[in-house]
């Protein structure tokens, strides 16, 4: 193992040393925020709280509990459904461990279960509760990975179950005779990290716990759920959405906490390449690297959140070489760390960093769900995570043992990012944003109570606990044949069970296997897989490039040859949107706001290879992958031809302006709702044949809406101020990707028409503002 020699486990030192690279006049932090420590309140131990319990727990260094963890826990103790919604590190465990094991010690056939939105974090609430050593609790996990023996063992024994709501929807409830006397039993249903569940995943998510609630009653079962939320909107209102009972929100932290210094950071610009062309800022991913690089230089562990699976890749390959030159061998003490990666992989590296052995982590989001990493003095975010509530999740990583931490915003270009480190006060000291979730999605619905169906025939009264969309959606789809209707119900009556995916994604995912020897790498959604593994992408793996050779969509496997060509490939694709019907809209005479339904039709057509060091574009290539369709939701804007006339706006320069437009309000929009850019699309022009007139799109990337066009509709005021000002204050003069150009465009950015932008979002907020 390589040696540090000096050592700054300081965070303050740290920034020091990073501010100190740059001379103070170009200094890239736009804005420092000193979150002070709050020292901590406990509360004494509740006198329902089994004594067995309680030692067990001051065995292992907890005297006395956080008042919010007492509260939350007699809340649950008392049958009450509750959500704490505390920040990272603020003990949220103890609020469900505490009656959850009273319950389980006091009464020994009650059962309970426990649901986490990924495996890791599952493992490691079982580790938590193994320690305690308790008897008879016998926890076990319950997921992908249990051999066929332990399942039946599990059934039979175990009395706190740990797994996720893909097993509970493909394995549990289908399988629920099995598991008869469990649910006869079940006393609590825990859900942690609860704010995961948004967006479509979070809608079917909502109606697998009705299903569970529906089977735990046929058997007897009445469970209380206990909920925990990072900080988060209304957690009560979104908690009670997702589980469809009324919560109780306990959201008063009063754990301890280190100061915290967060740094916002804006890369700087570069000279450019030749004296005619614009500028261009240095990347996100370079500089993270950089700041990684001294970061472990200084001996401090660091964490690094890096937005996609390849620049976590790319950002652990740049640090490993740069380290090496300083040190050769320290570059080991750097690894990468995504979902997907095998089992075997992921448990390496936490134990690695764990032990010390590694000191720095480039990360996907993967580990900001909860895996207990402890004792990391710095966390560098590279590229804003989307929500404030992640921020908060992954700032919060930082902080040993109550002491100073770290953490640093690094923009990428990108208009949200841009508009945030130029706006701190939109970061700091605000709420976080609404989880967004909608369980009357039709596309949502529908499946689920053929799923529903499909595990014990839907009678009138179990409706109710659908949602008032329910009642309709079995009629239609007892019309379509999918359901059968008989005097005792509603049934499912077709061989083997409805195949649906919690995520929405359609399909299988697709396999990436090395051609060569055969080596299963790792596994990537269908829907990303038409941009990341067509035939010809440029894939990364561990800091190893791959090439594709070949994807093959009816089998989902990509297979893959390693190589480590100087170039990126980058995906285009064409889209068209056709207006089904409008739900809801506002005239404002020369403009008009809409929230529809739409069909979108997509498809990836070809991808650009560039050149790595210079960005410049080698070649277009054509490719050959079907096509998608997508019913949605959108909200969209016209603008009368007249009225752009007026405003200044030359015709020619109409659809460079209202794309420029689109492009920026995609990018603005997750500062209004819980999505992010990759989860809504856009198209703009400037005579669509549905609206007839000059016409901004903004749709759901998911069928049948996710509710972010809907959230965008109701505050439209507000995210189009936003959006105009974003591109107001950007430096650059004709667009940049901190303004008005996009990474996903389908159209290479082209026509762009920045100041046309700003005048089209000023004749609609005008037009609005007198509406
Ligand atoms: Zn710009
Ligand atoms: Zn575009």
């Amino acid at each position: 193992m390589a040696r540090v020699t000096s050592t700054a486990h300081n965070p303050a030192e740290l920034l020091h040393r990073l501010r100190a690279r740059v001379p103070a006049a170009d200094s890239p932090i736009t804005h420092v925020e000193q979150i002070p420590a709050r020292t901590g309140k406990t509360a004494p131990w509740p006198s329902w709280a089994s004594p067995e319990v309680i030692t067990a727990l001051a065995a292992h260094g907890i005297a006395q509990p956080w008042q919010h963890q007492a509260t939350a826990a007699s809340l649950a103790a008392a049958g009450t459904h509750v959500v704490v919604a505390t920040g990272t590190a603020s003990g949220k465990s103890l609020a469900y461990q505490l009656p959850v094991l009273s319950t389980l010690l006091g009464d020994p056939r009650a059962t309970a279960l426990y649901l986490s939105p990924t495996k890791a974090l599952a493992a490691d609430q079982l580790r938590a509760v193994t320690k305690l050593g308790l008897d008879g609790v016998r926890p076990a996990t319950y997921d992908g990975d249990t051999s066929r023996e332990e399942r039946e063992w599990i059934r039979q024994h175990s009395r706190l179950v740990l797994t996720n709501p893909d097993m509970l929807h493909h394995g549990m409830l289908p399988g629920h005779a099995r598991w008869g006397t469990f649910l006869r039993r079940l006393r609590y249903v825990v859900i942690d990290e609860c704010h995961a569940y948004r967006g479509v995943f979070g809608s079917h998510v909502s109606h697998v716990l009705r299903r569970l609630r529906r089977l735990a009653a046929r058997y007897g079962g009445s469970p209380t759920f206990v909920l925990a939320s990072a900080t988060s909107g209304d957690p009560a209102d979104a908690a009670s959405r997702l589980i469809g009972l009324p919560v109780t929100a306990v959201t008063e932290d009063a754990s301890p906490r280190g100061a915290t210094t967060f740094a916002l950071w804006e890369p700087p610009l570069l000279p450019p390449e030749e004296p005619d062309l614009p500028p261009v800022r240095r990347s996100a991913l370079s500089e993270t690297s950089d700041l990684l690089t001294d970061a472990v230089v200084a001996g401090t562990r660091t964490l690094a959140f890096i937005r996609s699976r390849r620049g976590a890749e790319v950002v652990a390959t740049m640090t490993r070489r740069s380290l090496d030159e300083v040190v050769p061998g320290l570059g080991d003490r750097v690894a990468a760390y995504r979902a997907g990666y095998l089992k075997e992989d992921r448990r390496h590296i936490e134990r690695s960093l764990l032990s010390g052995e590694l000191l720095a982590l480039a990360s996907t989001n993967a580990l900001e769900l909860g895996v207990d990493l402890v004792g990391l003095d710095a966390v560098l975010i590279c590229g804003y995570p989307g929500t404030r509530a992640s921020l908060w999740q992954q700032a919060g990583r930082a902080g040993r043992d109550g002491g100073e931490a770290l953490a640093v915003l690094i923009a990428r270009d990108d208009p949200l990012d841009t508009y945030l480190v130029h706006h701190p006060s939109a970061l700091f000291g605000r709420p976080v944003e609404m989880t967004v979730l909608d369980p009357a999605n039709p596309y949502v619905l529908g499946p689920q109570l053929c799923c529903a169906a499909s595990e014990a025939p839907l009678t009138s009264s179990d409706l109710q606990l659908f949602g008032e969309a329910a009642l309709p959606a079995v009629e239609g789809l007892t019309a379509s044949g999918a359901l059968r209707k008989r005097p005792s119900g509603w049934y499912w009556t077709h061989p083997g069970r409805p195949d649906v995916d919690l995520r929405g994604a359609g399909g299988a995912p697709v396999s990436v296997v090395e051609s060569s020897t055969g080596r299963l790498l790792g596994t990537i959604d269908q829907t990303s897989s038409h941009v990341m593994l067509h035939t010809g992408a440029v894939y990364l793996h561990q800091g190893v490039t791959y090439v594709v050779d070949n994807l093959d969509l009816d089998d989902a496997i990509a297979l893959v040859h390693h190589e480590e060509p100087d170039w990126s490939t980058h995906a285009r694709d064409v889209t068209d949107v056709s207006v089904l019907g409008i739900r809801s809209h506002v005239d404002a005479g020369p403009v008009g706001l809409f929230l529809g339904d739409v069909e979108v039709t997509s498809q990836v057509v070809s991808y650009q290879r560039r050149r790595i060091a210079t960005g410049e574009v080698i070649d277009t290539r054509p490719l050959d992958l079907p096509v998608r369709e997508l019913r949605t939701v959108a909200v969209w804007f016209t603008v009368s031809p007249q009225a752009l006339d007026r405003a200044g706006v030359e015709p020619p320069d109409v659809p460079g302006a209202l794309h420029a437009a689109e492009h920026a309000a995609i990018g603005l929009l997750p500062l209004m709702a819980t999505c992010d850019r990759w989860d809504i699309g856009g198209l703009s022009t400037a005579n669509h044949m549905d609206t007839e007139a000059p016409t901004v799109f903004v749709y759901d990337g998911h069928p049948g809406g996710a509710g972010f066009a809907e959230r965008a509709y109701a505050v439209a005021e507000a995210w189009l101020s936003a959006t105009m000002e974003a591109i107001g204050a950007c430096a650059c003069e004709a667009g940049c990707p901190a303004c008005v150009q996009s990474p996903k465009c389908g159209n290479g950015n082209n026509p762009l028409h920045k100041p046309g932008a700003v005048q089209v979002l000023r004749t609609v907020l005008a037009a609005l503002a007198t509406a």
